[in-house]
């Protein structure tokens, strides 16, 4: 279980890694995405650390839902998940709207369910690069969708500026939110 996350059930971050590095070693070309829980650290305060566990089991079901078993899903991270779709980048936007929709977590700490959202960072995998690289790329996406009020996939397109300012950019293709 070297490679599967005990949380989870997912993939854990080395299992991520040797999947996707495989495909790529085939010459398949995909999409990495890199997700993030939002106001994570909120839940845990608000709720309690237990609380914030069922809410990474429900981001695990999300991915779950939103992908299929050709692709690679891992828990990468305390609240970070990785994810390598082999689709055109014209299918990101639906993913990114898909992945990105509030998840409702019920749990015994309120009546009400709790509203978690995700951010996410997509990267399509350039030739003769490494994961490591598209992966830097795709984390940097993500931190323009957090910048851009989370809740959103960003795609990092090429010759982007750093996104330094706390408003979606047309040039990273918000989808939801
Ligand atoms: P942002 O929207 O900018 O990502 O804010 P955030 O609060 O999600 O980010 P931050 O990095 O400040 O906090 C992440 C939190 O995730 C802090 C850490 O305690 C929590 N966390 C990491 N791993 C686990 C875990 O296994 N279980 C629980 N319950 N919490 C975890
Ligand atoms: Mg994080
Ligand atoms: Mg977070």
């Amino acid at each position: 279980m070297a490679s599967t996350d005990v949380l989870t059930g997912l993939m854990n971050r080395r299992g991520f890694i040797a999947e996707t590095q495989a495909r790529l070693a085939d010459n398949l070309q995909g999409v990495v995405l890199i997700v993030d829980a939002d106001h994570f650290k909120r839940i845990n305060d608000t709720f309690g650390h237990a609380v914030g566990d069922i809410c990474l089991r429900a981001v695990a079901d999300r991915l779950r839902d939103v992908t299929t078993s050709q692709d690679v899903v891992a828990r990468i991270g305390g609240e970070e998940f990785g994810i390598f779709v082999r689709r055109e980048s014209l299918a990101i936007p639906a993913l990114g709207q898909a992945l990105c929709a509030v998840i409702p977590v019920r749990h015994h700490a309120a009546t009400d369910p709790l509203q978690l959202t995700l951010s996410a960072g997509a990267a399509v995998t350039l030739q003769g690069e490494t994961l490591e690289q598209a992966m830097r790329r795709a984390d940097e996406a993500l931190y323009c969708a957090k910048q851009a009020g989370r809740a959103k996939l960003v795609t990092w397109v090429a010759d982007h500026v750093a996104c330094s300012q706390p408003r979606p950019d047309p040039l990273f293709n918000p989808v939801a939110g």
